[in-house]
């Protein structure tokens, strides 16, 4: 017997149909002898709609109000799904964030503090299966608090965690990670096994099955995670720890997934004065305006000469970083600013790298043969990433998912 916590998206939650689907996979797991606690989201869409009645009412909303809104949506789901359950003669019960309690601090993007396990120890004890709204929590004050968007994931998890389950299981609409974009490489192959870290990195570079936040916590709780399709009858991708995949790692190749991002703009400055302190006071302002620097390039010909620094910054922040590095040009005497939205990120990701040397080499090799320009490089530990021209998102991403021997036998 295992004790395992299935948590169903919107899309495998989108009607009643959808719903009586879920409820039989759910009878399903509990018929083979196991304990089972279900986590839901609201139906697809729907939390969209409530976000959007909020700011039609409001353009300054109270954020407590915000989360008794955009919670109804989870509250209509998990009393569905109980109710398509006891009509399937299942023993089961909803339970609202504040019944057992899901304690959470904040409101709009809540963290969850503590999750007591009581209420749903007693509900295994009889035999139930108790259905739990994702997304939400109670805070020290009572009030409704929701967990920023995708939250639901992070719901399930903690949830898994609390009550020391051996799995959590997520349903969705893709049937597992994949070595990357299907859409991009029609023989990318999906993934037996992942671990934590190749999993948030992928996730970081763009590749967003899981809320990221969620991946995180099932790594420090070291709770097996499953992503799978509600969709598919099949077995999805594992997300474990390190330390799980050791004995299988012969068989595993070096490089696990190939990310790309387009989320990124390059920023460019030029005629930087060679004295210490510069590239602190070009990123300090960038800092207290809590602009996110990802990739950094600096380079001058020789010493005491002017050298060219390169960054990357989220694209939404751009205009904003601009205008924090214009405040400061004439202090720092640089002579311009450069910049370009037209690039993008691929990143190869694996834990094998820490163990191979040449991965990057083989990179830069793969991309040059194909007359790639990178712009700019970063590396990890697990992860190699460069920034090149976005007209070649889709010819890299390709070119080098062949050349890491990730490539499926059988061609889609
Ligand atoms: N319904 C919430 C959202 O769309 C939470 C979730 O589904 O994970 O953000
Ligand atoms: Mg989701």
């Amino acid at each position: 017997m295992a004790r395992i916590v299935m948590k169903f998206g919107g899309t495998s939650m989108a009607g009643i149909e959808r719903i009586r689907h879920v409820s039989a996979l759910v009878k399903r797991e509990a018929e083979r002898g196991n304990q089972v606690a279900v986590v839901v989201s609201a139906m697809a869409g729907e939390t969209d709609r409530l976000v959007q009645l909020c700011r039609e009412a409001a353009s300054l909303y109270d954020p407590r109000e915000y989360d008794v809104v955009v919670a109804s949506g989870e509250q209509v789901t998990s009393g569905l799904l109980a109710i398509t359950l006891q009509g399937m003669g299942v023993n089961a019960r909803s339970y609202m964030g504040w019944q057992l309690p899901i304690r959470a601090s904040g409101h709009a993007a809540a963290l969850i503090d503590h999750i007591d396990a009581a209420v749903l120890e007693r509900v295994f004890q009889t035999g139930g299966i108790a259905v739990i709204p994702g997304f939400q929590g109670v805070t020290a004050e009572g009030d409704l608090a929701t967990l920023g968007r995708g939250g639901s994931d992070t719901s399930a998890v903690a949830l898994a965690a609390a009550m020391k389950a051996d799995r959590c299981d997520i349903y969705t609409d893709v049937d597992g990670v994949y070595t990357t974009d299907p859409r991009i490489v029609p023989r990318a192959r999906k993934l037996d096994l992942i671990t934590y870290e190749e999993m948030l990195e992928l996730a970081s570079v763009g590749a967003k099955v899981l809320q990221t936040r969620s991946v995180g916590l099932a790594m420090r709780t070291n709770m097996p995670l499953q992503v799978l399709s509600s969709f598919e009858d099949r077995p999805g991708t594992l997300i474990v720890g390190d330390e799980a995949i050791e004995d299988r790692e012969m068989e595993r190749n070096v490089i696990t997934g190939i990310a790309h991002d387009k989320n990124e703009a390059m920023v460019t400055l030029t005629g930087l004065p060679d004295r210490a302190g510069t590239v602190a006071e070009i990123f300090s302002p960038l800092a207290e305006a809590s602009i996110n620097v990802d990739m950094i390039v600096q380079a001058s010909p020789r010493r005491d000469a002017e050298s060219t620094l390169t960054f990357t910054v989220p694209r939404a922040s751009l205009a904003h970083s601009v205008a924090e590095l214009e405040k400061v040009k004439e202090k720092i005497g640089f002579a311009d600013i450069v910049t370009d939205t037209n690039v993008v990120k691929i990143s190869a990701v694996g834990v094998g790298m820490r163990s191979n040397a040449g991965i990057a080499a083989q990179m830069f090799r793969t991309l040059a043969g194909r007359g790639i320009n990178i712009l700019a490089i970063t590396t990890s530990e697990i992860k190699v990433s460069v920034l090149i021209p976005e007209e070649y998102t889709e010819l890299a991403v390709r070119v080098l998912h062949t050349a890491y021997g990730l490539d499926a036998e059988d061609a889609a």
